[in-house]
């Protein structure tokens, strides 16, 4: 019998192949929200069966607004999936944020203007708990292990999730810092959302490769910009070769997996029977 798949990495800017997983298959899981990401490559790492899908496609081929995630979730859901590590690549806000330091937020502001965030709607009304949008038990230990490397990392404080796909305005890069948040990136919504809602646990893992545009002597350049990425992306590799096998034993103590007990608010007899299939792999255990 095969394994399941309960652990998903995703891959953000430059990291879209992944060569040391084994017996490695490509996966088409078909959605109701229309396609996923290209291909979910399924594999193993150290004998842990492990999906890993590459947000923007093989050949970084779609904006962050036109990412679909709610097809990216539920396709990993259907696959068994109930942790996911999110990878991509962002601003620092804060001067000790430097790049190619490793991030892990405990809070995000949304503030990105077209995207569907939720997997409800079409007749079933849900309101899921979102105070802590990242699973704090996973990302200790993806901390943790990111410390051990040898990766310099920091965590707790806010991701800034802006539209883009154009990079902050010198006025916004500093009204984000006067609000004092940490980060700023274009991927981590609505993405973390629908993680939740689908009760998987969630971890952002944000990869700094640069200062934004608000630190005089730092600006972008993107030479500098495209060497920081892939430093970081071989970091990511490591990481989840080290961290994988820890988080396959890890209990599930943590609140994600019953995000939604008590979040459905329409009642059951007014769920229509085609929105209820549709949305069975999310809310099927729900509607007993
Ligand atoms: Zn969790």
């Amino acid at each position: 019998m095969k394994k399941p798949i309960k652990i998903a990495a995703i891959g953000g800017s430059g990291f879209y192949d992944w060569d040391r997983l084994a017996q490695t298959r490509e996966a088409r899981v078909k959605t109701p929200f229309g396609p996923h990401s290209g291909p979910v490559l399924v594999g193993e790492l150290g004998g842990v069966p492990i999906a890993f899908l590459p947000r923007h496609c093989r050949g970084h081929r779609l904006l962050p607004a036109e990412v679909n995630s709610r097809a990216n979730i539920y396709a990993l859901k259907t696959l068994g999936v109930e942790r996911i590590i999110g990878f991509g690549a962002v601003g620092s806000l804060k001067e000790e944020l430097s790049p190619r330091h490793f991030f892990f937020p405990d809070q995000v502001v949304d503030e990105t203007k077209a995207r569907r965030g939720t997997f409800f709607g079409d007749g079933i009304v849900a309101h899921v708990a979102f105070a802590q949008p990242f699973c704090k038990d996973q990302t200790e230990v993806l901390y943790e292990e990111t410390k051990r490397l040898g990766i310099a990392a920091l965590k707790g404080g806010v991701y800034a999730c802006m539209e883009g796909p154009l990079f902050s305005t010198l006025a916004e890069s500093e009204y984000h810092r006067r609000l004092g948040y940490s980060i700023i990136g274009m991927t981590v919504m609505p993405e973390a959302k629908l993680a939740r809602e689908a009760e998987i646990c969630y971890t952002s893992v944000a990869m700094i490769t640069d200062y934004d545009c608000w630190k005089p002597g730092e600006e972008v350049s993107t030479s500098m910009v495209v060497e920081n990425l892939s430093a970081n992306n071989g970091n990511a590799r490591r990481l989840l070769e080290a961290a994988v096998p820890r988080l396959a034993a890890l209990p599930r103590r943590c609140p994600c997996g019953r995000a939604l007990e008590g979040a459905i608010f329409t009642d059951p007899a007014f769920i229509d029977k085609k929105t209820a299939a549709k949305l069975k792999a999310i809310i099927g255990k729900h509607l007993k």
